[in-house]
């Protein structure tokens, strides 16, 4: 019964996603200045899925915060605790260095940038990334003040505390901690239920977020760039069908289809908004319905979303060896090994907010020599890139917990075939 629910309302979503493209097709080809246009797109349908999209996000502090810190006080040993995470760790860098391997190796087997006129491009403004060292990096995982952090939504600092506060738990008296444990308990089912009714207005959400999407797009540059496109799309694809399938076979010998079935919703919300974050209360709705404990779902997902990143990574290969083309840059096998290793840290530190994989591309540009206005060729159509490309971020994620999950014997069968 609950499956069916899930897969009507997944129904929905991938209805209203085909619906939004074509909305947006045809919005794209009205005149200029037309009413419906101004009117219309801008004033409606913007506002309606900024208005989903916030709501969402609006869920995501508390509920990243509260099931984190309970999942941590519910493992009840900090052993169990080290076990998990350093599965996830190690599933997250394998999966996002392999992808930024298949990534080059398509590239270089075909390559995006032939056919490519730089004349027919309009080039845009270059974000300069926010350069950090790496120890800054390490050490702004440690919040000073984790208020602070929570009022600015910094992911990982959110996580960081809220493991604490979960060993904090842990640690005490059961008589001490039994309070706080409900309250954290009551919390989490209230944030639960939200996101379950922000979720029925999905499809409304996802058809705005999506007519908006392809009404802004001029046909003239999706169609100069569409060999790079179409490779990134047949590369994300790869990924997401092969070598998401072959590993969920031989690390649980479980369906994969019955999976795809219950990630669905997780894809269209993914699709439309190019958020892993915002994707994420979803996503831990759907790993419970494949029977992912909580404790363990809350936790490996939430890490995912801000770590975890193969599409961004896929995005990033395809990208160096298209502008090393345009650039006639030479990529030496060394260079290619740099590519895959920074590509793999920079997918690590992209934030999983729309557009943010992008900016992260100067950090492997610089490294191969590769001029960083090279990211005005492809910013034009990123955002179509980035639908895709959050679709497989979040899908890994998913992928590896159930995997990890499986691993600490802690799957519920029943639930995942249900
Ligand atoms: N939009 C992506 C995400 O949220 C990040 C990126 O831009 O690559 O997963």
């Amino acid at each position: 019964m609950e499956a069916n629910k899930n897969f009507s309302q997944a129904k929905k979503i991938l209805f209203a996603l085909v619906l939004g493209c074509i909305a947006g097709l045809v919005f794209n080809n009205l005149p200029d200045n037309y009413f419906l246009k101004d009117f219309v797109l801008e004033k409606i349908i913007n506002l309606a899925g900024q208005m989903f999209v916030n709501l969402i996000k609006s869920m995501i502090v508390p509920l990243v915060f509260v099931s984190i810190a309970l999942g941590v006080a519910s493992i009840g040993n900090l052993e169990k605790l080290g076990s998990v995470g350093s599965k996830i760790v190690c599933f997250y860098l394998g999966t996002t260095a392999f992808a930024a391997s298949i990534a080059l190796f398509f590239a270089k087997l075909i390559n995006p940038a032939s056919k490519f006129y730089i004349n027919n491009i309009y080039t845009q403004q270059v974000v300069e990334m926010h350069k950090k060292s790496m120890a800054q990096i390490i050490l702004d995982i440690i919040p000073v003040n984790p208020i602070e952090s929570l009022a600015k939504g910094d992911m990982l600092q959110i996580i960081f505390f809220a493991i604490l506060i979960g060993i904090g738990i842990t640690l005490i008296d059961q008589d001490k901690s039994a309070p706080i444990k409900k309250i954290f308990e009551s919390l989490n089912e209230i944030n639960l239920k939200l996101v379950n009714l922000i979720m029925k207005l999905a499809p409304l959400g996802v058809f705005a977020l999506i007519t908006y999407t392809f009404a802004s797009f001029g046909r003239d540059i999706i169609f100069s760039l569409s060999r790079f496109l179409l490779l990134t799309y047949f590369v994300l694809i790869f990924q997401a069908l092969i070598t998401y399938s072959i590993m969920f076979k031989i690390f649980t010998r479980l369906d994969i289809k019955k999976f795809w079935k219950k990630f669905l919703p997780v894809a269209g919300i993914a699709f439309s908004s190019s958020s892993s974050n915002a994707s994420l209360p979803v996503a831990i709705e759907a790993a419970s319905n494949m029977g992912v404990p909580r404790e363990i779902s809350s936790f490996s997902l939430s890490l995912g979303s801000t770590i975890n990143m193969n599409g961004t990574a896929i995005m990033q290969g395809i990208t160096v060896v298209f502008l090393a083309s345009i650039y006639q840059v030479d990529l030496s096998l060394i260079d290619i090994i740099k590519v895959v290793l920074t590509a793999t840290l920079a997918a690590v530190g992209t934030a999983g907010v729309p557009g943010a994989g992008v900016l992260m591309l100067s950090m492997v540009l610089k490294l191969v020599s590769i001029p960083v206005e090279g990211i005005g060729l492809v910013l034009g159509i990123d955002r179509i890139i980035d639908a895709g490309r959050t679709v497989v971020n979040v899908m890994g994620d998913s992928v590896c917990t159930v995997i990890v999950a499986k691993l600490e014997n802690d799957l519920d069968y029943e639930k995942f075939n249900s």
